[in-house]
């Protein structure tokens, strides 16, 4: 390992997503001054402490976060991860993510995100419910249909979504007040298709884009060797669909470790070792491998679909695929990200490839607001035709700010990549409609 490099990197998840929107803009020449403070910082943030009364009769203090980084364009939207680590610069960057996201998939949405520093592996669902019931009262109205939307994210799943649906039903009496929170179970207003949203939107994306031609000599998902980083809702499910796409899963890991096998893997087979065992490792017939040997695996298409700042100065030599889809938010540093294009190794970024998410969440707040209960086909179909249209139009711009760079336009750097073109794709859209709907007062 380069111990200097790791050294000179910053790990900060806010520092890297602000140099990704910097290292955007460069390519951005109609920008109206004195905005690009204003899109690249939050809104609001939210801190809450509150205590727990525990199992065992105890009394924890617990610290939560909502940020609305912006919603010119419609309510916040955004997940809330339970998990350790959970910071507030951490929760600021993935709620910049979500602007960035949902104004490239062009959603009525702006962008927000929560989190909770707990580790829910050692919670009972109890004190999880406990903890998710009063998060959400001392938000108050900081959430709401209109306002800012919650969703899934890292160890939170529909029975958290129902218990903020529910609280927040109890807060506001006699409003249908479904659309307060997505990924919600079928019965109370989830929507079909939201659970296998995320990854089925990163199958649909990696298709459109190897269609297009922009990775040589993989034409297509079948048959391309596929390593992916975490087994959870996006990775485990990003497994399934492309193992069912025709892919040879080569290489799988969580939270415990990974394990390879080059003739390939059945992830039906795995989750259900998971299931049983509490992890991949250990499935019969693979080899046990660490989740650095996953990134570094002989594969096609590596799926980062686990944690932020994975792939970073240190490692990025390491990766051997072709091909980055981004399932995670954030698994890339910006050093990694330089270092994998001046190798030509193409990163699909994550404000595209995990936007699969938010968009069947999209479906479900309007289901909620209407009423209305959509079939699998309708949402589906919804799905593919918004995640290749947002893959076709990151392909189109990124040969249009290829061609401007060819032409001289001083970038400060070696060209466009897929993620600066997405980025400009999102910041245009913000910048006009702040400037549409003019400042206020
Ligand atoms: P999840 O809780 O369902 O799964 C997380 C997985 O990552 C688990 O298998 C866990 O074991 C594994 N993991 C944790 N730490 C790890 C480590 N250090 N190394 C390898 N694996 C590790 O979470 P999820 O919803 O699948 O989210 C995963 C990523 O996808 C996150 O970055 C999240 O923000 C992003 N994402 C999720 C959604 C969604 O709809 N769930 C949407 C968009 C983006």
């Amino acid at each position: 390992m380069d111990m200097q490099s790791t050294k000179a990197e910053n790990l900060d998840l806010f520092v890297n997503a602000q140099l990704q929107f910097k290292r955007a803009l460069t390519w951005i020449d109609d920008l109206k001054a004195g905005i690009v403070d204003y899109l690249i910082n939050p809104n609001r943030t939210i801190h809450v402490r509150f205590p727990i009364h525990m199992d065992d009769e105890s009394i924890q203090t617990f610290h939560g976060f909502r940020v609305l980084h912006n919603r010119v364009r419609g309510p916040g939207k955004g997940g809330i991860r339970y998990h350790p680590d959970v910071t507030e610069a951490e929760v600021s960057a993935l709620a910049a993510f979500m602007t960035w996201k949902t104004a490239v998939v062009d959603l009525p949405f702006g962008g927000g995100k929560g989190g909770i520093v707990c580790n829910p592996k050692e919670l009972s669902r109890g004190e999880l419910r406990r903890i998710t019931r009063r998060f959400v009262t001392e938000l108050g109205d900081a959430i709401g249909p209109y306002t800012d939307i919650p969703a899934p994210d890292v160890y939170t799943d529909q029975q958290t979504m129902a218990w903020i649906y529910d609280t927040f039903d109890m807060m506001h009496p006699g409003e249908n007040n479904l659309a307060v929170v997505t990924g919600k179970p079928l019965d109370i207003g989830g929507s079909v298709g939201r659970n296998e949203a995320t990854a089925k939107g990163s199958l649909f994306a990696t298709q459109q884009l190897l269609k297009r031609g922009v990775v040589a000599g993989l034409p297509a998902v079948q048959d391309a060797r596929v390593a992916i980083q975490g087994f959870g809702n996006a990775g485990g499910t990003a497994a399934r669909l492309f193992y069912e796409d025709g892919a040879r899963i080569v290489a799988v890991s969580d939270s415990q470790g990974g394990i390879g096998l080059d003739s390939g893997i059945d992830p039906n087979k795995v989750l259900a070792h998971k299931k049983k065992h509490g992890s991949v490792v250990g499935f019969p017939g693979c080899t046990d491998i660490s989740n650095e040997e996953l990134l570094a695996y002989d594969c096609d298409i590596l799926i980062p679909a686990a944690l932020e700042c994975q792939i970073r100065a240190d490692n990025a030599n390491n990766v051997k695929a072709r091909l980055i889809v981004e399932a995670a938010n954030g698994p890339l540093t910006m050093a990694a990200d330089e270092n994998l294009q001046s190798k030509n190794i193409l990163v699909l970024p994550d404000i595209v490839a995990n936007s699969g998410g938010v968009v069947v969440s999209y479906f479900e707040w309007v289901q909620n607001l209407e009423n209305q209960q959509w079939d699998l086909e309708k949402v589906e179909k919804l799905l593919k035709k918004r995640m290749t249209r947002a893959v076709d139009e990151t392909v189109d711009r990124w040969t249009a700010l290829d061609e401007k760079y060819r032409s001289g336009f001083n970038g400060s750097h070696s060209g466009p990549n897929l993620r600066d073109a997405a980025l400009v794709t999102a910041i245009k859209r913000i910048a006009t409609v702040v400037l549409q709907r003019d400042i206020w007062p």
